[in-house]
């Protein structure tokens, strides 16, 4: 390729950008005769046309036009060497396809055959020597119109078109972030990588072990907290799966508890409402199992979740509120779920002992649970200074870093009473 031809390439792109809105009209006059150019540009000036471009070698008229991105070019046809036919077919083959400039024939040839042609190769329009000023200013000004509009619109459809692009490539990255994650649950589900970990819930009074909480842990990559594992299943439709799967492998080791510790289990109540969930739990033994809800969104309507506790709690199947006081667990949930136990969350315990206002909210909840026959459990014991305080303000029982670390069985020694005798 010459450098000739190479610069016709980049201009030629020049010319696809769109022009800027209030951009002047571009103007290029291709006459083999000076004197016409003149006399057309004065013409054009005078008609407030002001960026004009006369070219007389009619084998640069291509180039210059491509150069100043020419909105409209003024084409004499009898020139020496190339007729305005062949600048004509020129221009057409180094504009892109989806580029319109409007050409206008000025000419002395009046054959109505010549005019057809020139229609027939590309010409918009076309105006006969010696012409009417005023006529040719009108269609000037016509003609630039239409080329505004045309532009108009293509920068609008550009836009359109780049709006199209990003939502397909939005889309595309969603559906591919969603089969990653798919698959990531599916590797969960079929290998090994889902494990349990137990973590001992003392009665505060006598350090004995009264239940274990199981908590999930998974090896798989990428390392991350369990309620993120749980979170990603949920946004994919697979929750229920890997929930239920969860509470399976917890109830496997039910005979490796004490013999008089009750099971809690993580579920989360869409999970709980979900059709079959309480098959699984069928062959436990009802007083030894707690169903711990995990509030991850607001719950819109209560009756299907109650309607499904309901004949496992007839059974003898405890319901607790998780984080009670936090996120999604307010007074109105503790109220319509009306739970057998209520495990306040960690934030309420972190700090208790040295904060009037969290022993307040403790005694006011104690006095609560009595009221609707729930018991309290405090979860994030961290420190013997927070287990004093909990155990002053009549809550029977915690859960935390301090009595015990969630870990796998058995259960670790040595036994939690030493730590509560030690407060
Ligand atoms: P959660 O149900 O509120 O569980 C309590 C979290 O507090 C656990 O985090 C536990 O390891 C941690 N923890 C226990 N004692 C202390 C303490 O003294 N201090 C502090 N700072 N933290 C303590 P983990 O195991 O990382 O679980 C995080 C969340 O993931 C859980 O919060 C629960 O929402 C969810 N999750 C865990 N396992 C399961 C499961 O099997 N099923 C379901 N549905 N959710 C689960
Ligand atoms: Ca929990
Ligand atoms: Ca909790």
């Amino acid at each position: 390729m010459s450098e000739g031809t190479a610069s016709i390439g980049s201009a030629a792109a020049a010319a696809v950008a769109p022009a800027a809105v209030a951009a002047p009209p571009s103007v290029v006059i291709v006459d083999d005769r000076a004197a016409n150019v003149a006399v057309l540009g004065r013409m054009l000036r005078e008609a407030g046309i002001w960026d004009v471009h006369g070219v007389t070698d009619p084998h640069e008229a291509v180039n210059r036009c491509l150069e100043v991105g020419a909105d409209l070019v003024l084409l004499d046809l009898q020139m020496p060497g190339m007729d305005g036919f062949a600048v004509m077919s020129a221009l057409t083959a180094a504009l892109p396809d989806d580029e319109f400039v409007p050409v206008l024939i000025l000419t002395a040839e009046t054959a109505t055959r010549v005019r057809n042609r020139a229609l027939a190769e590309g010409a918009t329009d076309f105006v006969t020597k010696p012409f009417d000023t005023v006529e040719v200013t009108l269609r000037v000004r016509n003609l630039l119109k239409t080329r505004a509009l045309y532009t108009t619109v293509q920068r609008h459809s550009a836009g359109l078109q780049a709006e199209l692009d990003k939502r397909a490539e939005d889309e595309r990255r969603v559906a591919q972030e969603r089969r990653r994650r798919l698959e990531r649950i599916d590797k969960v589900l079929s290998g090994n990588e889902l494990t349990m970990v137990f973590q001992p819930i003392a009665d505060l009074n006598t350090g004995a072990v009264v239940g274990v909480e199981a908590l999930a842990r998974f090896s798989g990559e990428p390392s991350r907290r369990p309620d993120e594992w749980f979170a990603e299943a949920a946004s994919v439709g697979r929750g229920a799966e890997l929930e239920v799967a969860a509470v399976r492998a917890a109830l496997t080791q039910l005979d490796r508890l004490p013999p008089d510790a009750f099971l809690s289990v993580n579920i989360s109540p869409a999970t709980a409402a979900a059709p079959g969930v309480g098959c699984v739990l069928e062959r436990v033994p009802a007083h030894r199992l707690v169903l711990e809800l995990t509030e991850h969104a607001p719950i819109i309507v209560y009756e299907p979740l109650l309607a499904a506790l309901e004949p496992l709690r007839a059974r003898g199947v405890r319901v607790a509120v998780d984080d009670a006081g936090a996120g999604y667990s307010g007074l109105q949930h503790v109220l319509r779920m009306r739970p057998d136990i209520l495990k306040l969350d960690i934030a309420l315990t972190r700090g208790i002992d040295a904060d009037p206002a969290r022993r307040a909210l403790g005694t006011a909840l104690v006095a609560f649970g009595r009221d609707i026959g729930a018991v309290i459990l405090a979860e994030g014991v961290e420190t013997p200074a927070e287990l004093q305080s909990l155990r002053a303000l009549g809550i029977p029982w915690g859960q935390g870093y301090d009595l015990a670390r969630p870990g796998p069985l058995p259960l670790p020694a040595p036994r939690l009473e030493a730590l509560v005798d030690a407060v």
